[in-house]
């Protein structure tokens, strides 16, 4: 998979198109179990991603990936901004400059594996864990050789991963104080890692005109 500057820039600029279109539902997502700011932290890391996008998508893919990491982590704040930020610094510590789908596969999994010690967290505690590792199992299980469809599956796959931490107790995060109450809410983050999933595939290999809505 060949990135040049203008995919790089389509990446990145999907993910911040999607979290802003969707801030408001994030943000409302976290006031059911959290403290109402997900979207409004989501929000403002990605716009600082977006103010600094001429540099940031100037350079090769890895280093992109890591300077969105550094720009996450230093915006976003909360519990989310960390973890988002190792993910995608992760990605760019993993990934070589034109991954092929096992690299990708490998530095997902190393990413996965550093947002869960970041997080002293795994998947079954209703959190963004909850959307990144079965939208990776899927990657890896994916039969699928047509890039569209198989980037739809995707979409498909987090956003049902998304749905599934509704019925689901917090045991990490904000939302574990509420314990039983926290079940019967999607977890804020596991929706914005479903967009910001959804969004990426999208841009890496269009969908067919079928495929799922943004
Ligand atoms: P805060 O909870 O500090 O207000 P945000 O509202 O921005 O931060 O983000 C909340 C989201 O972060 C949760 O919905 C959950 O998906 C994710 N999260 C919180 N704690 C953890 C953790 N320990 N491991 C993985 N994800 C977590
Ligand atoms: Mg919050």
């Amino acid at each position: 998979m060949e990135l040049d500057e203008q995919a790089v820039r389509r990446l990145i600029g999907a993910m911040a198109s999607t979290i802003a279109t969707h801030a408001d539902e994030l943000t409302s997502l976290d006031r059911a179990i959290g403290d109402g700011d997900h979207g409004i932290n989501m929000q403002r890391g990605f716009d600082a991603v977006l103010a600094d996008l001429d540099r940031i998508a100037a350079k090769p893919l890895p280093e992109a990936l890591a300077g969105v990491g550094m720009t996450l982590v230093m915006k976003v704040g909360g519990a989310s901004g960390p973890l988002y930020g190792t993910l995608f610094m992760q990605l760019g510590r993993a990934l070589p400059a034109s991954p092929g789908l096992a690299e990708l596969l490998a530095a997902g999994e190393a990413a996965l594996a550093a947002v869960k010690a970041r997080g002293k967290s795994d998947v079954g505690s209703k959190t963004m864990l909850d959307v990144l590792a079965p939208v990776l199992a899927a990657l890896r299980a994916s039969a699928i050789a047509d890039p569209a469809q198989r980037a739809a599956r995707l979409v498909e796959v987090a956003e049902a991963a998304a749905e599934a931490t509704t019925p689901m107790r917090a045991l990490r995060g904000r939302a574990s104080f509420l314990g039983e109450r926290s079940i019967g809410h999607m977890d804020p983050g596991a929706r914005s890692s479903a967009l910001l999933i959804a969004a990426a595939a999208q841009a890496l290999a269009p969908l067919p005109a079928s495929g799922v809505a943004p």
